[in-house]
This record gives structure tokens, sequence and C-alpha cells, in this order.
């Protein structure tokens, strides 16, 4: 990747930020949702986090709300004591306790999964530098991914990371390789599933006795022993679940079962928080039929069509 050489600081001043941390910002943004940057000559650049909604989706309709439960034992590893309470999605992500399971289970794959996950969610990559003659990288730094209205990447560096400004020294020497690491895929698919797989159990009442679901549970179970976030494989489920985040805050209800008319065939999601949307996990149930508190009668009755930006 070719680098400019070192100017003057970028000449802006941000003057409107709306994200996770900020005074008007709502639960579950990504760390930046949008802001708007003025430019010394007074023109204004606003940028915001690129909602990731495939065209396939279609128009989702909301079919019932998912609602909070207590597994009478670890419905991931089926050893455990569940007395551990689950966030779902992760609060970060705009979720609140909705489950149990048991601590290994909560912390340990969470520690594997959910700091990839924010990555995903935050739309985050990873920078650094290297030198030619020094193998040592240099310059770490976490930047967010924003997109003006018309389409333009616009990077936003998180956190200062050179303080002693070797970047600025190492350009004029030269030989400065700019390196990009992009959130680790097995462990933010894996955090996906993870939680597509509670609210499909919740909404179950149980874990369904299927092929699937005992295969999504070793799945989780080898990221929970994993030695550590590197060691964690991406699997055959989790490399099959879709998801799209919204780029919204957390609004409706906490989990939700949608519906959404695709090109082939309908398809189920899970509104998490309605920040993010994720497949059924489980091909062999039917989330219409086997459901805590009785099918659902079909047809389903005709709701209100959300576009995803508008339930979302
Ligand atoms: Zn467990």
């Amino acid at each position: 990747m070719e680098i400019d050489e070192p100017g003057d600081p970028f000449a802006a001043q941000i003057s409107r930020v709306t994200g996770r941390n900020t005074v008007t910002g709502g639960r579950g943004l990504p760390k930046i949702a949008e802001m708007a940057i003025t430019r010394q000559d007074g023109s204004i650049v606003e940028a915001r986090l690129r909602a990731l909604l495939s065209d396939d989706l279609g128009i989702a309709q909301f079919i019932c709300e998912i609602g909070a439960g207590a597994f009478p034992y670890c419905p991931i590893c089926f050893d455990g004591e569940a007395d551990s309470r689950e966030h779902v999605p992760p609060k970060p992500l705009g979720g609140i306790v909705m489950a149990n399971t048991c601590s290994p289970c909560n912390n340990k794959l969470g520690s594997r999964t959910e700091s990839a996950l924010q990555d995903w969610f935050d739309d985050a990559v990873y920078t650094f530098y290297s030198q030619d003659g020094d193998p040592r990288p240099f310059g770490h730094s976490r930047v967010l991914n924003l997109q003006t209205p018309d389409g333009e990447w616009f990077q936003v560096q998180e956190r200062p990371s050179n303080p002693e400004n070797r970047l600025g020294s190492a350009l004029v020497e030269g030989g400065v390789t700019m390196h990009l690491a992009l959130p680790a895929r097995a462990q933010y698919k894996t955090g996906l599933l993870k939680n597509a797989f509670l609210a499909a159990c919740l909404h179950v009442g149980g874990v369904p006795m299927t092929a699937s679901t005992a295969e999504i549970r070793a799945e989780l179970v080898a990221t929970r022993d994993a030695r550590s976030r590197r060691d964690v494989q991406l699997g055959p489920r989790a490399e099959a679940i879709r998801a799209y985040r919204t780029g919204q805050p957390a609004n409706g209800k906490p989990l939700a079962l949608m519906r959404t008319d695709g090109v082939d065939k309908p398809r189920f999601l899970i509104s998490l928080a309605g920040t993010i949307l994720v497949e059924w996990p489980f091909p062999d149930v039917d989330p219409l039929r086997d459901r805590r508190g009785g099918p659902i009668p079909e047809p389903v009755a005709p709701m209100p069509a959300l576009t995803p930006e508008e339930f979302a």
C-alpha cells in the first residue's frame, strides 16, 4: 500500500458525531454511527457506517417476539450449571439479559468471539506499519470504516497510536509498509452463531435434539475450549450463517422472529435487538411449529411489512 508523504495534519474539525459513547447516541450503536466534519474552507463532509443489508434480504416481516427464558442446564455444553446471565446479543451490541448458560460458556466463549464480533459490528480494521530492516511492527491502530453518501470510503483512526511519531520519521527515511488486518472471521462468525443459537433455543423453549443443534453445540464448545482466540477454527455451521447489521440503535423487541420472502423461498431471520439480523440457525427445525407457547397458526396473520431499515 502506498503511503503519502507526511504533511500537515488533516485540517478539519469534527462538528458532529453519533455513536456508542456519545451523548446523542443510542444503546447498541456502533462505535461511530455517523459523523460530520467541517473542513477549513467551511465545506462539510458527512459519513456514516455502511449498513450491511444484503440485496436478497427483501422485506422482512415481524412474526413474533422471542421472550427471555431460563434453561435448567447449560444449553451449549449440557454440562455446567447454568448460573451465568447471558446478554443476547452482547450488551455493546444492544443486548439485554435474555438467557443463562454456564460460566465457561458465557465467559470463555465470549472472550474468544466477542471482540471480533464488535469489530465486525463497528466495521473496524486494524492497521500497523513496518519498516525495511526492522521486523518489529509499530503504530497499531483501530480504524473505523465509514461511507459518505456518494459511496466514498472515509476512515477514522480510533485513538492515537503513535505518540512518538515514529511513523513521521519512518516515512522520511522510507521503506515503510502499511499492513491491514480484517476482523477475525472465525471468531465473529462463531459469535454470531452463538447468539443465533441461544435466541432460537429461547424461541423453541429448549434445545431441539436435531443434527443441526448437535453440530452447532460442538462448534461452540470447540471454540470455548480453544487455547486462544487465534486458535478458533471456523466450523461449517458458523461459516454458513448469514447476518446483517442494521447500523441503527437498539429498538423494538429485544429478540424477534422475522420472515423474509427471498428470491427462492421464504427465510426466517432473528432480530437481535434490532441491531443485527441473523438467519434462523436450525434448518431441521420449523420455527412456526416448534415454538414455546404453541405453533403459530398458518398462514401467519399479515403484519405491516417493514423494510429492514424501518424495523431496525
Ligand atoms: Zn456450558
